[in-house]
């Protein structure tokens, strides 16, 4: 990338867009309502079961000037839910800026791996083992997301749900893979500890992005 793009980037004037649509948001409290979808490349985190891997280089992502992203998102939607790769790689200070100058909802949905930047109406932290988010974000979550994809993730999630607010809703969703194995045991267990609900992938089975 040409340092003076490189320049934009670092400082979220640009970012490495993937893609964008406006779907529903298929996952979590939002679930069932339409939104305006934008998809940031860049992650490291490296979970082994990841769906959208190709959004972890992102030297692969056009550089796309942040204020042209915001035109497009808001054409569509009042809510504009950020996502990637782990958006949080970058600045997203400038993004929700010029999102609730034009009176979107900030939704971002993150890992939590780096430091928390942006002005958010809501927080989705899906925290992954192997990157940890940053003690931060705990407080400031407003839904926390753990993916199940085998039965010691059941451990994980508590660990995390100790470290939330009182108010995070607490969710468990399958890793899509391995969710016929794995929706039972989820029942089962938010059944036993019903401060938990379950999370579908719902727009998977609606066939939509
Ligand atoms: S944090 Fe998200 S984008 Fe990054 S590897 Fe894990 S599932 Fe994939």
């Amino acid at each position: 990338m040409q340092e003076s793009i490189q320049k934009l980037v670092n400082e979220g004037k640009m970012l490495p867009l993937m893609e964008e649509f406006y779907t529903i948001q298929g996952e979590g409290y939002h679930k069932g309502t339409a939104a305006y979808f934008i998809r940031i490349g860049g992650c490291d985190v490296g979970c082994h079961w990841c769906d959208v891997k190709e959004s972890w280089n992102a030297d692969l992502h056009p550089p796309t000037a942040t204020e042209k992203i915001v035109q497009n998102a808001t054409k569509y939607s009042d809510v504009v839910v950020v996502t990637g790769g782990e958006p949080l790689t970058w600045d997203m200070t400038l993004l929700t800026k010029e999102l609730k100058n034009r009176n979107a909802k900030t939704h971002i949905e993150t890992s939590g791996a780096y430091p928390l930047t942006g002005e958010w109406d809501w927080i989705c932290l899906s925290p992954k083992k192997v990157k940890l988010p940053e003690e931060a974000i705990y407080n400031e979550a407003h839904e926390l997301k753990c993916i199940v994809y085998n039965k010691n993730d059941f451990k994980f999630a508590e660990e995390q749900a100790a470290k939330v607010s009182e108010d995070c809703i607490l969710y468990l969703q399958p890793e899509w893979s391995v969710r016929e194995k794995m929706i039972p045991l989820i029942v089962d267990y938010v059944m036993n500890n019903p401060k938990w609900k379950v999370s579908l992938q719902t727009h998977k089975y609606l066939n939509i992005p």
